[in-house]
């Protein structure tokens, strides 16, 4: 049998030859010095096919369909603030985790969203390859498209795996960026409210 005959059904043993990203993750496994066909790593292309796919899944996501009308009126003027949002990304330029808390305060203009949607919609940007700044600024652009308060303010806490595993940072050094529109670009008094209440513990 020729060699490539041979590759085909290796590959149809592993169940996985229709699967391009399986197929990527197995020539990545034979290149650093594994052998893809190993016991233990068998089914790895696999799982690693199906965890980017999680891991990457806001790409497909429609914000107006995550948010499904969500929004009420009501005659509250003062700060929501939704904190500790965890998050988990991938660094665009390793492939490699970040991680942290996310942040998320408004102030309503006749209109508030339900709370529960907006660890939503960060999830939305963080399911992405991502750099912390710009999911930073998309949650609160997204926000303030969406919901058009008199304000948006988010600050992401993260740490970052390409830094901490390649040792290019020390081990416990967080990346904090933070996005400030409207009222909390504005007004003094509506960010250091925000830091204040993001500081206080609960
Ligand atoms: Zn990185």
């Amino acid at each position: 049998m020729k060699a490539n005959e041979l590759e085909k059904i290796g590959e149809l043993e592993a169940g996985s030859a229709d699967d391009p990203i399986e197929g990527a993750v197995r020539r990545m496994i034979a290149e650093i010095g594994e052998d893809p066909g190993r016991e233990g790593i068998q089914k790895t292309p696999a799982r690693v096919a199906k965890s980017m796919r999680f891991l990457t899944s806001g790409y497909a996501q429609d914000i107006d369909k995550v948010m499904n009308g969500a929004l009420y009126s009501v005659a509250y003027d003062e700060m929501v603030i939704v904190k500790d949002i965890e998050i988990f990304s991938m660094c665009e330029h390793h492939l490699l985790p970040f991680f942290g808390r996310c942040h998320v305060a408004y102030v309503p203009n006749g209109k508030v969203i339900g709370l529960s949607k907006i660890p939503r919609i960060v999830d939305v940007f963080a399911r992405r390859l991502q750099v912390q700044e710009r999911l930073t600024v998309e949650i609160a652009q997204t926000i303030m498209d969406k919901i058009k308060p008199q304000g948006v303010g988010v600050i992401v806490e993260a740490r970052h795996l390409c830094m901490i595993m390649r040792g290019v940072e020390k081990q416990n050094s967080t990346a904090v960026t933070s996005h400030m529109l409207g009222v909390f670009r504005e007004c003094e008094g509506t960010r250091s409210e925000f830091l204040r209440l993001v500081k206080e513990r609960t």
